[in-house]
C-alpha cells in the first residue's frame, strides 16, 4: 500500500474533479474559506471541476443554521462549483447523504463478506481508561457477533507498522446502527468520480484510512484520487481553528458587516501576504502554499 498521499506541489497528475466537502456542524471559519480557496485556485489551474458534498450523516452535530452558513458562505466568496446543491431545499431534497444509505449499506455488507468487519462494545471511554487511541482493547471480535444489536462495526485496518495509531481498526458502522463519516466518504467520493482530495495536514491519517478503506471495496476508486494536504490557519495566537461562534467564524464576522474583501484581505495576512486582496480570484497558488 502505498502511504505517500502528502503532495507539497501542484498534482502534476491529470485531475477532473475535486471536492469542497464541508460538514453542517458548526459555523465555518478562516481555516475553511482557505481550504474552499485552495480547492476553487487548483482547479482553476487544472481545469477540474468543482462537487459540493456535504456530509450530513453525523445527525447529532447537525444543524439547520450550519447548512445555511454552507451556503451562505460559498455565496457571499463568490466560490464557484460546478456540481452538487445550489440550495439547502435542493440538498435536503436530492442531495443529502440521507438518500445514500443503500450505497452505504452495499460497502458495509461487501466489507462484511469479506470477513473485514467486527463488532465492538468497547466505548471511548474504556478506550481512555486503556490507553488506545483507537480500536478494540479487548476480544469483542470473538465475544460478539454483527448480528447483535447496539455495536460499533470496525473494519480491520492492515497490520504494516505505518498505519496510524489513531485509526487502528476504526469505526465503520455506528452503535446505533448508521454508517460512519469514514465509510460515506469513501463511498461518495468514488461514486462522484473525485480523483482531487484537497483537505488539511491534520486529515492525513484519516485519508491513510480511507485509502485502506478503498483498497478493500471492489471498483471503488477513491485510492487513486490525488491527495494534497494543505497547512492549517491557526488564529493570531497560533492555536488551530475549530468551528464555533467565536470571534473566527466568518458567520459572526459577516454578520458584524465585514465585506468579502476585508475578510480575504484578514486570511492572506495569515497566510503571510501583505497587500490587500479584494476577490478570491487574487490568490495564487504558491502564495496559498507557502504559509510562514
Ligand atoms: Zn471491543
Amino acid at each position: 500500500m502505498n502511504f505517500n498521499v502528502l503532495k507539497t506541489s501542484l498534482p502534476a497528475e491529470i485531475v477532473h474533479k475535486t471536492r469542497y466537502a464541508p460538514t453542517p456542524s458548526g459555523y465555518l471559519h478562516l481555516g475553511n474559506l482557505y481550504s474552499f480557496i485552495l480547492t476553487a485556485t487548483i482547479a482553476r489551474n487544472t481545469g477540474a471541476s468543482v462537487l459540493l458534498r456535504i456530509d450530513d450523516m453525523d445527525r447529532e452535530r447537525y444543524r439547520p443554521e450550519y447548512l445555511q452558513n454552507i451556503f451562505e458562505t460559498l455565496r457571499f466568496f463568490e466560490l464557484p462549483y460546478q456540481e452538487g446543491p445550489k440550495t439547502e431545499a435542493d440538498f435536503l431534497q436530492c442531495w443529502s447523504q440521507q438518500h445514500r444509505l443503500d450505497s452505504y449499506t452495499k460497502a458495509l455488507d461487501e466489507l462484511r463478506q469479506k470477513g473485514l468487519l467486527y463488532a465492538c462494545a468497547c466505548t471511548r471511554t474504556d478506550l481512555q481508561k486503556a490507553g488506545f487511541q483507537s480500536g478494540c482493547i479487548g476480544n469483542c471480535s470473538s465475544s460478539y457477533s454483527l448480528d447483535d444489536p447496539g455495536l460499533n462495526w470496525r473494519y480491520r485496518t492492515p497490520e504494516q507498522s505505518s498505519f496510524p495509531v489513531s485509526m487502528k481498526d476504526f469505526i465503520v458502522r455506528k452503535r446505533d446502527g448508521t454508517p460512519a463519516y469514514q465509510l460515506c466518504s469513501v463511498v461518495d467520493d468514488a461514486q462522484f468520480g473525485v480523483n482531487l482530495v484537497v483537505r488539511g495536514v491534520d486529515l492525513l491519517e484519516s485519508s491513510i484510512a480511507q485509502v485502506a478503506l478503498s483498497h478493500s471495496l471492489d471498483n471503488n476508486t477513491y485510492a487513486a484520487a490525488v491527495h494534497f494536504h494543505h497547512p492549517l490557519i491557526t488564529d493570531q495566537a497560533g492555536h488551530k481553528l475549530s468551528k464555533s461562534e467565536g470571534a473566527e467564524s466568518l458567520h459572526t464576522l459577516i454578520k458584524k458587516g465585514c465585506t468579502p474583501s476585508q475578510l480575504l484581505t484578514l486570511l492572506a495576512q495569515r497566510c503571510g501576504i501583505n497587500h490587500p486582496v479584494s476577490h478570491w480570484t487574487d490568490f495564487t497558488y504558491s502564495a496559498l502554499t507557502s504559509i510562514v
